[in-house]
């Protein structure tokens, strides 16, 4: 008996009584708790009218609005919600990321007012989506499972998808079958892997892929199903403790696209704004001009780390690296970036770094 108020106050709480008004005794027992931790983005976006591509203010309703009248919720997960920030995802910041990461762990260490949570779900906007779940990746050291999850389409608009994906992402939170994963990203009835996916589509639903590898599984009707598992580290096995850190430990690195005719100004110039580290967008395998490629040697007999990735979008720019040079393989630019920065939080030693990269 007082389980079940347990499991049902909350949700009343939260989302102000709608769907929560469940009969006690239609609740199954011992139904998993999931977190949800909101940061803005179209999900959350308010639109000037119901029309198909109406305009819109990312990042503007509150999470409580979104979690009312999900139909079947009530009988998937116990759902708690609160703001963490209420954002478009480009300005979500390195220390949002640090915050964010030290609030998950929180949650999962201590759970939520007394009580356990075995799943978190993320509201984010989806041009940044994919930064901020790898960042999570790497930092929230847990087995339970990290959901971030977005929308194309705002909220009231003709076939909005956030309450569809929502729904999803909380139905992925509370599955056994997440655990061990990692961060994982929800969206068009799709699982991926935080590491390899990205948005590939500025309109579509079906936005984003794990382009070299492909989803990890699907979330629909039937449950959440898995076809394969990341080999790279995670959850419980992440060695990387943010929980003391501050933005001051996180290090500035910046991102460098290859293209012909470039010289070495750029990279010189983030350099000169105080980069430890670069990561080179290069072209098909990783090239870059001749000029450029010079500059770049110079600075990494001096010091700057360099990552090499491809602009291309999918595939290996290999994993052969030496001193301040880092192979970035098949991570793109915008992931190599986490991951420097992150890598740099803890160890400034060459050979710890390559390997970072190659167990991450
Ligand atoms: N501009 C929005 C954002 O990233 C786009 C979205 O959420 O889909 O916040």
């Amino acid at each position: 008996m007082t389980r079940r108020i347990w499991l049902l106050v909350p949700f009343i709480l939260v989302v102000g009584g709608v769907s929560g008004q469940v009969q006690e005794d239609q609740l199954p027992e011992d139904l998993p708790h999931v977190r949800v931790v909101a940061t803005g983005g179209t999900i959350a976006g308010r639109a000037q009218s119901a029309e198909a591509g109406a305009g819109y203010r990312s990042g503007s309703l509150p999470i409580e609005d979104l979690l009312v009248d999900l139909p079947g919720l009530d009988r998937m997960a116990e759902v708690s919600a609160e703001q963490f920030s209420n954002l478009p995802s480009t300005g979500v910041t390195p220390e949002q990321w640090l915050g964010l990461a030290q609030r998950v762990n929180t949650i999962f260490a201590e759970g939520v007012d007394g009580k356990a949570v075995d799943g978190v779900v993320v509201t984010h906007g989806t041009d940044a989506l994919e930064e901020t779940a790898y960042f999570l990746d790497l930092t929230v050291a847990s087995d339970k499972p990290v959901v971030v999850v977005g929308a194309m389409r705002p909220p009231g608009t003709v076939s909005a998808d956030g309450p569809i994906n929502l729904i999803h992402a909380i139905q992925a939170a509370a599955a056994d079958d997440s655990r061990g994963r990692g961060t994982l990203i929800v969206l068009n009835e799709e699982v991926h892997d935080a590491r390899d996916a990205t948005k590939t589509h500025t309109r579509s639903v079906q936005t984003f892929q794990s382009r070299s590898w492909g989803p990890l599984g699907r979330v629909g009707r039937e449950g959440v199903t898995y076809h394969r598992r990341s080999e790279k580290r995670q959850g419980a096995d992440l060695e990387f403790d943010v929980s003391t850190k501050s933005i001051e430990d996180l290090p500035r690195v910046d991102i460098l696209y290859s293209y012909n005719g470039a010289d070495g100004a750029g990279a010189q110039a983030f350099v000169d704004a105080g980069a430890a580290g670069l990561v080179i967008a290069g072209s098909g395998g990783g090239g870059t001009s001749r000029e450029l490629g010079e500059t770049l040697r110079e600075l990494a007999e001096a010091g700057t780390w360099l990552v090499r990735t491809s602009r291309v979008g999918s595939g290996s720019a290999g994993s052969w690296g030496r001193g301040t040079f880092v192979g970035g393989d098949d991570l793109l630019a915008q992931k190599a970036h986490i991951l420097l920065m992150v890598a740099l939080m803890h160890t400034s030693e060459a050979e710890e770094i390559q390997r970072i990269f190659r167990e991450y």
